[in-house]
């Protein structure tokens, strides 16, 4: 991500955050480098249970820390809590680090407690920087992200917006109560969003052309002049398929919905079923926003292209992006 973002500078505003599914191997990838480990199996294996989670802490703590000082226009992110972990349903992405994982006790790492210290953690880092946060929540996770959003007084002001990636699976009753948890009052009263116009959104990119991003005092970051923090809702593809989630889309205030690609993962069907422009695609991509935001604009009966700058306009709320 930071080499991406040093090469397409003008459109990039990258996150840096360690993502539930990738505890495990980061906590793998401390323990290789970690030479004090002793070479004996039972040993590693106490080693690993006692303190893999105080390493993995201490350790992603000082690496979000310095690339926050590296990048003033980085977020954090995309962190988050996912029962699939826990359940171990991640897979290693390569047979070495299959193979090294049987060596070791990496339970603890990913049990729903350890996620949500982790969690918070990336809270904190966010609020000692002052830099939004991009959460990633799946069913069954959403009443312990609200206790860690609480115990951790998102509400006070300290983070300038949360970002709920992809979540179309929270429950709409649950909705008023992540608003109240991280302080957003009234949402809709809101008039501190600028006018609608072109650019980016989350991780994808809206109407490229149009974007340029300014510098100012060689710091590219909206000055902060709100003590309080906006909660947005960003909403993939997936929601097309989810009855749940176009309710709850509906429900979002217009000045809280963001769009997402979610890309690689959460192709909008359309492009499984058929060709779109001679392209069969495979996984998700950045090109296939405009979709997504033509779809969600008719979930909630806006015109596309208003839709597309209300969107933008609150991405770079969000994410406090000058144009
Ligand atoms: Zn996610």
């Amino acid at each position: 991500m930071a080499s991406l973002q040093g090469l397409h500078s003008e459109f990039i505003t990258p996150n840096f955050g360690l993502h539930p599914w990738w505890i495990r191997r980061y906590a793998l990838s401390l323990l290789i480098k970690n030479d004090s480990m002793s070479k004996n199996r039972e040993e590693k294996v106490v080693i690993c249970a006692e303190n893999a989670l105080e390493m993995v802490r201490v350790n992603l703590r000082a690496e979000l820390e310095s690339f926050l000082r590296a990048f003033p226009s980085a977020g954090v992110g995309e962190c988050g809590l996912d029962k699939n972990t826990q359940n171990g349903r991640e897979k290693s992405a390569n047979k070495e680090d299959a193979s090294l994982e049987n060596n070791f006790d990496l339970g603890e790492v990913v049990k729903m407690d350890s996620q949500m210290s982790i969690l918070s953690d990336h809270l904190s880092v966010a609020e000692k920087f002052h830099r939004p946060v991009t959460i990633h929540c799946v069913s069954g996770c959403w009443l312990q992200l609200l206790q860690v959003l609480q115990a951790n007084n998102v509400h006070n002001g300290s983070i300038p917006a949360v970002v709920l990636h992809s979540c179309h699976s929270m429950p709409l009753e649950m909705l008023a109560a992540f608003f109240a948890a991280v302080g957003d009052n009234h949402p809709e009263m809101d008039l501190d969003l600028p006018l609608p116009v072109a650019g980016v959104h989350s991780a994808s990119l809206f109407n490229v052309s149009q974007e340029k991003k300014k510098k100012k005092d060689g710091k590219d970051r909206v000055p902060n002049t709100r003590r309080s923090c906006r909660l947005f809702l960003s909403m993939s593809g997936r929601v097309f398929n989810s009855p749940k989630g176009i309710k709850l889309t509906r429900a979002v205030p217009l000045n809280r919905l963001l769009i997402e690609t979610d890309s690689p993962d959460q192709l909008p069907v359309l492009y499984i079923s058929k060709n779109l422009e001679g392209t069969r695609l495979s996984y998700n991509q950045p090109g296939t926003l405009p979709h997504i935001c033509e779809e969600m604009a008719k979930i909630v009966s806006i015109d596309t292209a208003q839709f597309a700058d209300i969107t933008s306009a609150n991405a770079r709320v969000a994410y406090s992006i000058i144009s």
